[in-house]
């Protein structure tokens, strides 16, 4: 059963006035548990409106939204629970940080959960480990860290929820080279020791290349596809013409493919750049 189910989702800001916007438009989609997905799309092209979506930030305008089979909005009182399951990290979520110590913000969500301590306390030893924070950092004040530290620190804080759908976006902007390399292994490691589903906003073709096995597209507020990494990359024309350049990487081993080389599937996985 698929994770994440819409049908006919339809989301418009300032209907009735002159700035009306149809931002996202009629979209069908089924993302299945376990899928690591990059959602991509030209700016405006409607990605923020629908990931709002999934863990009902935003009410349809029309159509429908299914966490695992339970229909969104039907029950308010389930609400809280349902949003238990899809966890939402914004850009630049290092700007949420507030506790005195790192430990006490990786607690917070999981204690809103209404978990117990010694729960809590595994999830946010496990996550901390998992993100690469030593026990020496778990005391300081998050303040005290650097950039890409801070931003551990927040995207662990909704790891350590234990979603079944994480939801990232643009989790490596603002980040040098280096910065966004661990960000995204951190990700990727996520996906491996839990095999939770993962979305990945990102306008960085290459990030989404090297690290997701499905791809969203976006366009012009309609989902163009959601598909295998390989497949969607195969349709470079038509990305192309949306404004999104697809990694050299993937020209070159299109080409090979097309000149009957047997280049296999995980080449859309290799490291490059
Ligand atoms: P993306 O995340 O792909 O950049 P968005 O979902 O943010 O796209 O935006 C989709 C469309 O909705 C854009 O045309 C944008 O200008 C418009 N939009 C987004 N947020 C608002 C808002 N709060 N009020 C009015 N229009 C909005």
């Amino acid at each position: 059963m698929a994770v994440i189910k819409t049908e006919d989702l339809t989301y418009v800001y300032g209907d009735g006035t002159p700035f009306r916007k149809v931002a996202v438009d009629h979209v069908n989609l089924e993302i299945e548990k376990g899928d690591f997905a990059g959602v991509i799309g030209h700016t405006g092209s409607g990605k923020s409106t629908l990931i709002q979506h999934f863990n009902g930030l935003l009410k349809p305008t029309s159509g429908s939204v299914y966490i695992d089979g339970e229909r969104l909005w039907d029950d308010k009182a389930r609400l809280r629970s349902i949003r238990f399951k899809v966890g939402l990290v914004f850009q630049y979520p290092e700007y949420q940080l507030f506790e005195e110590t790192v430990y006490k913000d990786i607690a917070f969500g999981p204690k809103n959960m209404g978990l117990d301590e010694e729960e809590i306390d595994r999830r946010i030893k496990e996550t901390a480990k998992l993100v690469g924070l030593s026990d020496s950092v778990m005391q300081k004040s998050p303040f005290e860290l650097s950039g890409g530290q801070k931003r551990r620190v927040a995207i662990a804080g909704v790891m350590a929820m234990e979603p079944e759908v994480l939801i990232l976006d643009e989790p490596a902007s603002g980040l040098d080279p280096k910065g966004r390399e661990q960000i995204l292994g951190m990700i990727k490691e996520y996906h491996k020791a839990k095999g939770n589903t993962v979305l990945l906003v990102s306008h960085s073709m290459e990030d989404i290349a090297r690290n997701v096995n499905k791809i969203l597209v976006m366009n012009d507020s309609k989902l163009f596809c959601y598909d295998d990494t390989a497949k969607v990359f195969h349709r470079s024309a038509e990305l192309e013409k949306m404004g999104l350049a697809v990694p050299q990487v993937t020209r070159v081993f299109s080409r090979l493919k097309a000149m009957g080389f047997d280049m296999g599937e995980d080449v859309y996985t290799v490291k490059f750049g």
